[in-house]
């Protein structure tokens, strides 16, 4: 089912040549499907005149809100400030650079009817240079090994939500690649469906070879948050018994060592700090104790700063929850 009003979100910096055709291709689209849109340009700091122009598309349209951030904060600030917006129970994202093709949105509404709440575009046939696509099939593998969620294409910015995603998903630094991932780990059910690529026709890429180690860096931090953001003990932790067993093991054992040699006079006496591995041990044992001592840490702050977020995700109530509270009282 088709909702009454769908919000399409649309990150901007200095795209100002792309903005006018990509409006005028999102209000064919509506027009011939009968959607009632909202286009919401998040101008990212521009220093083109993509504001002017956004200023302008909003004077002539109705449906076209424009946001400007006061300096280039990145993709996933402008996303949250387009998604702090948005009045409708579906959203939608596109890029502004015209390589996503708003043809796909019925198709994107078709899949989000099959039982999904997070639908990712994959752009099966890429128009981008090979050192982009080649890094971007790694990532996209080692997310799905890491992660669980097995996309094509996780940094594709086509992509459709349900707006209740982002009461639950907080996009900062440059998590929007993994807005899929973290929508995932809340419980919501996450797809993906092909969609038509087009090259960059007018201005340039703004991501240049470093994004594959941020997003290597951004994937351990995640792969960190969704497993273990509520018992960051039991990632930690293990690590540091590990270690803790290990070293002291060691030690244990050239004690014993030592003893039995002092006692038996036929036997060389074995000094602890005459074998290499009561060296190691005593490594073991301090990297151990930092593990430990980072995992309460991280615990302390979990059960400190984590007492206003909610450690479930509720999908549907019945009998509401002001009837829920009634009864218990
Ligand atoms: N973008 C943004 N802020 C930034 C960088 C990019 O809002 O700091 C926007 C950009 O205008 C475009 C989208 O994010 O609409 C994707 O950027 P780009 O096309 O450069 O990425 P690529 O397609 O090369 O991955
Ligand atoms: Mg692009």
């Amino acid at each position: 089912m088709t909702p009454d009003l769908l919000s399409i979100v649309i990150p901007v910096y200095n795209e100002s040549e792309s903005l006018k055709l990509l409006y005028s291709e999102l209000a064919d689209v509506a027009s011939e499907n009968a959607y009632v849109i909202e286009v919401i340009f998040v101008d990212d700091g521009s220093t083109d005149s993509s504001w002017q122009v956004i200023e302008q598309l909003a004077k002539e349209h109705r449906d076209v809100r424009g946001i400007r951030l006061r300096r280039n904060f990145g993709k996933a600030a402008a996303l949250n400030a387009g998604f702090d917006a948005v009045n409708g129970p579906l959203v939608f994202t596109l890029d502004a650079d015209l390589q996503d093709d708003p043809h796909e949105i019925p198709r994107f509404l078709e899949a989000m009817d099959n039982q999904l709440d997070v639908v990712s575009g994959w752009k099966r046939v890429r128009h981008d240079p090979w050192h982009k696509v080649g890094p971007s099939r790694v990532f996209n593998w080692l997310v799905g090994r890491m992660t669980g969620v097995r996309l094509h294409d996780h940094n594709c910015g086509f992509k459709c939500y349900r707006s209740g995603v982002f009461d639950e998903v907080h996009l900062y630094g440059e998590m929007h690649r993994f807005v899929p991932v973290l929508a995932s780990a809340h419980g919501w059910r996450v797809g993906e469906i092909e969609v038509n690529h087009r090259a960059r026709e007018f201005g340039h890429s703004k991501y240049g070879a470093a994004r594959f180690i941020k997003g290597l860096l951004d994937l351990l931090t995640v792969y960190f948050l969704t497993g273990f953001g509520q018992r960051p003990l039991h990632l930690l932790g293990s690590i540091g018994l590990l270690f803790f067993v290990l070293g002291g093991g060691g030690i244990f054992v050239l004690t014993v060592l030592w003893i039995v040699s002092r006692s038996i006079a036929s036997m060389p006496v074995v000094n602890l700090h005459e074998r290499a591995v009561f060296y190691y041990s005593i490594v073991a044992v301090l990297l151990g104790t930092q593990f430990m001592t980072a995992g309460f840490l991280a615990e302390l702050i979990t059960a400190h700063f984590g007492r206003d977020r909610k450690p479930y995700s509720v999908s549907q109530r019945v009998n509401g929850s002001e009837f829920n509270k009634q009864d218990a009282d």
